[in-house]
């Protein structure tokens, strides 16, 4: 008998038969003599239809209300599945993510999980019962509901089997694994029976949300054994985990991620600190900066350009905006109309010319580049957004095909 942790996405719970598929999963793995810990997200796009609700109250929000709307779309799916369940015959108890006992700092909209205390869970689990616990929510300090980021839920089923020790963490989803790119944006993409956490891990921060990053991070942390796998179709899914035969391809996959705007600060004083006031100011405000780009000075002045993610431009403008005095300064430009596009795989390590095969591919459809970065095992490029679904697919085929 093994204890299994298995996550189901909104489209996986979308609608009636979508849920009694899930129950039919799950009360399989039960049947089969298992510990099973179900966790769900809110049904198909009720996330963003409540994001659009509360835009029709107010244009802003408030952080803490928004998250006690968004829990609230986890909330329903829990009951639906453990109600299915029992329509199975199967036992089975929901749980929201504080009675489930996830506890998380302070912040609202993207909180992180600070423990889990799992003694309630336990506790169901030991009636002998499938336990069905909500994504992507936990309580704070304030005891206030706070939730965990877009895609979140698979972060609160790593952490589940982190708490219980789980033999397995599969992540249910709409697409049969983890493939070489999204199979939406490129029809030829590979599924891959295996990922490091490593390959994983860039490839979740880089745009592919079949995995949230945090999942893989904590997975990693824990040697958890994390399965990515279909709903739909009962077929062996990807495995990620620490060390892959290093036999085999050299880039594992290519991401896309729309949601980057790239800042230029021009006319900075060329004087030491200058980088230092900028992202100081930024990291308070817990804005991620991504690529940064530095121009040669010239004449005593160079422009600083760096790229944010979309959900932070408005306060990063702000943030630049009420310093450009302290700066020195002549001025702001944002451009959202980007993509960043990258390659990830271990193997680029020990081979070279993985850069020159991605610019000469980006070339040969007269895509242009507007920055580069690079780290031991991937390389990221900032191009214009119309061009990247395009670039991915050329770049796959360089590489894969
Ligand atoms: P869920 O609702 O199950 O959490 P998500 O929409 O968050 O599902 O993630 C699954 C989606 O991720 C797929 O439908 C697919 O379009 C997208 N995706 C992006 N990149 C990849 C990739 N490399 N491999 C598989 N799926 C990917
Ligand atoms: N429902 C949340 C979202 O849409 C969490 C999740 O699906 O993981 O982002
Ligand atoms: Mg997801």
């Amino acid at each position: 008998m093994a204890l299994i942790v298995q996550k189901f996405g909104g489209s996986s719970v979308a609608d009636r038969d979508r849920i009694f598929n899930v129950a039919r999963i799950v009360a399989d793995t039960y049947r089969a003599g298992n510990d099973v810990v179900v966790v769900v997200s809110a049904q198909g796009d009720t996330t963003d239809d409540l994001i659009g609700k509360a835009g029709e109250i107010t244009h802003d929000p408030s952080q803490r209300e928004m998250d006690m709307l968004l829990a609230s779309g986890e909330q329903i799916s829990i009951a639906l599945l453990a109600m299915a369940l029992g329509e199975l015959g199967v036992k089975a108890i929901s749980l929201t993510g504080w009675q489930a006992g996830f506890k998380t700092d302070r912040n609202y909209s993207k909180a992180r999980i600070r423990r889990l205390q799992s003694e309630r869970i336990e506790n169901e689990l030991a009636k002998n019962q499938v336990v069905v616990v909500a994504g992507f929510q936990g309580l704070n300090s304030h005891e206030d509901i706070t939730t965990l980021g877009r895609g979140g839920s698979d972060t609160s089923a790593v952490a589940i089997a982190v708490a219980l020790k789980a033999d397995l963490c599969q992540i249910y989803t709409d697409v049969e694994g983890v493939y070489t790119a999204d199979p939406r944006v490129v029809p030829g993409a590979k599924k891959l029976d295996l990922i490091t956490f490593d390959e994983m891990l860039e490839l979740a921060s880089l745009g592919a949300q079949v995995l949230n990053n945090r999942s893989v991070e904590l997975a990693k942390k824990f040697g958890v054994n994390l399965e990515v796998i279909s709903s739909l179709n009962p077929v062996p899914g990807t495995i990620v985990k620490e060390v892959v035969d290093v036999e085999g391809m050299l880039i594992k996959g290519v991401a896309k991620d729309v949601n980057v705007a790239v800042f230029s600060i021009l006319g900075v004083p060329d004087v030491p600190g200058m980088s230092f006031k900028v992202f100081s100011l930024l990291a308070q405000k817990k804005i991620n900066v991504d690529i940064i780009l530095q121009s040669v000075g010239r004449d005593g002045s160079k422009d600083l350009t760096f790229t944010v993610p979309l959900d932070d431009k408005s306060t990063t403008m702000k943030v630049l905006e009420e310093n450009i005095a302290r700066f020195g300064g002549n001025g702001i430009k944002v451009n959202d109309s980007v993509a960043k596009v990258s390659v990830v795989g271990a193997g680029m390590q020990s081979y070279s010319g993985v850069a020159s095969t991605m610019f000469e591919a980006l070339y040969e459809h007269n895509i242009n580049i507007h920055m580069i970065s690079t780290s031991e095992i991937k390389i990221s490029v900032i191009i214009d957004k119309a061009d990247a679904d395009k670039a991915v697919n050329a770049i796959h085929d360089a590489f894969i095909n």
